[in-house]
C-alpha cells in the first residue's frame, strides 16, 4: 500500500458516518455521539459482515419464488395465463419486441443475480483476507451501487405493462404473487449493499501487512 496514504482509523480518528466530521478516537470512549451532528460513532459500520451476511442470504432465499412464481396473470377471452420472469422474456423475444424483453431480463434477472454475486464475492474476500485487487473490488462494490438505483425498473415494467392491457378492453392483467419476492429482494440487495463497509477491503491488507 501507499506509505503516504494515511486512514483516519491510524490516526486514532473516528470519521462520523452522517457528516464527515473526524472525533478523536479517545473522546468516543466517552461521548459515542458525534459533537456536530449527532449520530452514533463508529469507525466502520457496526457489524458489516454479519449484516449483510444476513441480507444477502434472506436475498437469495426470496430471489427462488421471485423466479418460479408468476409476475404476471393475463386473463383474455376467458383463458388465464400465468407468466414468470423468464417466461415473459420469452414471450416478448418470440413477438419480437427484443427492447422488451431485453430490459426485463437485464433489469430483472441479470441485475439482481450479478449483484447477489458481487455481495457475495466482496464478503467471500474479506473473509479471506485476501490481497487480490482491493482497487478492482472496490470498484466492484460501486457498481452494486450504482445499479441498485435501477433495479425498480422491473416493478416499473410491470406496472407499465398491467396500465397498457388495462386499456385494451379484451385482456386484463394482474401482478402475479412473485412481484412481492421480486421488490423484497430488491430492497433486501440495496439495504446488504449499504450495510457492506468497502473499507474493509482494505482494512484487512492494511492489518496484514
Ligand atoms: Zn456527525
Amino acid at each position: 500500500m501507499n506509505g503516504s496514504a494515511v486512514t483516519a482509523r491510524r490516526l486514532g480518528l473516528i470519521n462520523c458516518h452522517d457528516c464527515h466530521l473526524l472525533v478523536e478516537a479517545h473522546q468516543v470512549a466517552i461521548h459515542p455521539r458525534c459533537p456536530r451532528c449527532g449520530a452514533h460513532l463508529h469507525a466502520r459500520k457496526p457489524n458489516s459482515l454479519a449484516r449483510t451476511w444476513a441480507l444477502v442470504w434472506a436475498a437469495i432465499i426470496l430471489i427462488v419464488p421471485a423466479n418460479v412464481l408468476p409476475i404476471t396473470i393475463t386473463s383474455a377471452l376467458g383463458t388465464k395465463q400465468a407468466d414468470t420472469i423468464m417466461s415473459g422474456v420469452i414471450y416478448f423475444m418470440q413477438t419480437g419486441s427484443w427492447e422488451i424483453a431485453a430490459v426485463i431480463f437485464i433489469a430483472s434477472v441479470f441485475v439482481p443475480f450479478a449483484k447477489l454475486l458481487i455481495l457475495v464475492f466482496l464478503l467471500l474476500s474479506v473473509r479471506c483476507r485476501t490481497a487480490w485487487r482491493p482497487k478492482d473490488r472496490t470498484t466492484l462494490y460501486r457498481l452494486t451501487e450504482l445499479v441498485g438505483r435501477w433495479s425498480m425498473v422491473d416493478i416499473y415494467v410491470v406496472t407499465i405493462l398491467v396500465a397498457l392491457v388495462k386499456l385494451g378492453a379484451v385482456a386484463t392483467i394482474e401482478a402475479g404473487p412473485a412481484t412481492v419476492f421480486f421488490a423484497s429482494v430488491v430492497v433486501l440487495t440495496m439495504f446488504a449493499a449499504e450495510s457492506f463497509d468497502p473499507r474493509l477491503v482494505w482494512d484487512v491488507i492494511e492489518e496484514d501487512a
